[in-house]
């Protein structure tokens, strides 16, 4: 699926989205922010804090690292992205403003990340560590390995 679509129309959906948030929550979308998003929006592949920084430089931008990371802070607190651990990259939220649960499936092959969300997973997470009186303080669950297309590729 994330082969074969618009993706003007997930970067717009995206970024209207985040507008809307920002302002029903009075949180400020700033240019830089939105900028930002943007780029982490450009695909479905998880992108690092260095390769928005070179994008930044590339369009005459003078953003310092520590910009760029308070930018991606507030990106992740609003829920926009989400941080890819195994990658250490970011990842824009298909459906942010949603309270979710989610696990990610990392391709491998083309490094498009899919963000799926089972409930049932995390109820059965949640069950496990209250059963050990584990105190969860963050909780990743990210799987490796290759998607659809990719699979039928390195089928042909
Ligand atoms: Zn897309
Ligand atoms: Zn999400
Ligand atoms: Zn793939």
């Amino acid at each position: 699926m994330v082969h074969t679509h618009d993706h003007k129309i997930c970067i717009n959906t995206a970024l209207i989205e985040a507008e809307r948030l920002c302002n029903q929550r009075g949180t400020r979308f700033t240019e830089l922010r939105k900028q930002i998003l943007e780029m982490v929006w450009q695909g479905h592949k998880a992108v690092k804090a260095y390769d928005l920084l070179d994008q930044l430089a590339s369009k005459g931008g003078s953003a310092k690292p520590p910009t760029v990371y308070r930018a991606l802070d507030f990106l992740m607190e609003e829920g926009l992205v989400h941080k890819i651990q195994s990658l250490n990259a970011y990842v824009g939220c298909p459906h942010p403003g949603k309270n979710h649960v989610s696990q990610f499936l990392i391709c491998d092959g083309c490094e498009n990340v899919n963000e799926v969300g089972s409930i049932e997973l995390d109820h059965a997470l949640a069950s496990a560590s209250e059963n050990a009186k584990f105190q969860v303080k963050r909780q990743t669950i990210e799987l490796h390995g290759l998607c659809f297309e990719c699979q039928k590729r390195s089928a042909d």
